[in-house]
């Protein structure tokens, strides 16, 4: 397989005959290099709970820019699905903005994998993975014949056919996020997509998702618990406080690339846990 495969739309449309302020536009988006994938600004949210208003996140600043691996931490409860809802348009903010706007109509511009993997039962690996293409219009077999060419490369060769409870929980998680992939967005949001993972199975498909990242260029946004998992795969790490949520640490995850499993015991990357483990247990000891 290559990635080659998949089909991706150019973010930026090429101008045939550009006018000063393009070029301008161009000239700066040059010079800082990268560009926001995602700008969440001064988020609020609040859900009334029993007749009683609930402030479940307060003025939540957060960015991704294009091709960045973002990783978000906190206590339980403290509104991390709630932001990636937000961000994904399954759910609106109180107060705020996403990607500099207010309106509703994020919904299906970015990929979003939650918590559990969510394989449809009754349908096969190959037509679990398609879900995204069917409701984008795409037609059956050229979808299935998309799907069936990354199924090589996302550890699932020969089980196309088979349908989900006879996958291993690592297997169901690849097919979960092949299924993502293929759907095609600039932006992934993966909601705790290794917790039910056994360590080992963790650490494997972390890496195999490190690979796959460095080969599709997306915006990927993590949420999890783990502080080795967000420092291992991310370049940059927001620590969130215990409800109402408010991002309290924001540190970049300077471990060169490639990264692999040894460097878990490496000076710097101890010294980063520690600096985000001291954040993420002073919100627990104080929420
Ligand atoms: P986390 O992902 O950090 O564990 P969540 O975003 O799932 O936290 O939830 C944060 C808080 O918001 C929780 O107290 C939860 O009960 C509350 N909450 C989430 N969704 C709703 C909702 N639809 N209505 C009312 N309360 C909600």
């Amino acid at each position: 397989m290559s990635v080659g495969t998949i089909h991706r739309p150019a973010r930026c449309e090429l101008v045939e005959t550009p006018d000063e302020s393009e070029l301008t536009m161009a000239a700066e988006s040059a010079e800082s290099g990268i560009q926001p994938a995602i700008q969440v600004t001064g988020i609020s949210k609040r859900y009334m709970q029993n007749g009683t208003p609930l402030v479940v996140l307060e003025d939540v600043d957060f960015e991704a820019s294009d091709g960045e691996f973002v990783s978000i931490i906190g206590p339980s409860g403290c509104g991390k699905s709630t932001l990636l809802n937000i961000i994904a348009g399954l759910d609106q903010p109180s107060s705020g903005t996403i990607y500099g706007r207010t309106d509703e109509d994020r919904l299906g511009e970015v990929g979003y994998m939650q918590q559990r993997d969510l394989l449809m039962p009754w349908r096969s690996v190959l037509d679990n993975a398609i879900m995204g293409l069917e409701v984008q219009g795409v037609a059956k077999a050229e979808a299935q014949g998309r799907a069936r060419a990354l199924l090589d490369d996302f550890g699932l060769a020969g089980f196309g056919d088979e349908y989900p409870h006879t996958l291993s929980g690592g297997m169901r998680q690849r097919a979960a996020f092949l299924r993502t992939v293929l759907a095609d967005q600039e932006v992934f949001l993966l909601d705790e997509p290794f917790g039910a993972l056994d360590a080992l199975t963790r650490s494997q498909i972390q890496e195999w998702l490190l690979d796959m990242w460095g080969r599709v260029q997306k915006t990927i946004v993590l949420v999890t618990h783990d502080v080795d998992e967000a420092i291992f795969l991310s370049d940059r790490v927001y620590v969130m406080s215990s409800r109402p949520g408010r991002m309290t640490l924001v540190e970049d995850i300077d471990l060169p690339r490639p990264r692999h499993q040894d460097m878990v015991t490496q000076p710097r990357f101890v010294e980063l846990k520690a600096q985000l483990l001291t954040s993420v247990r002073g919100e627990v000891a104080g929420g």
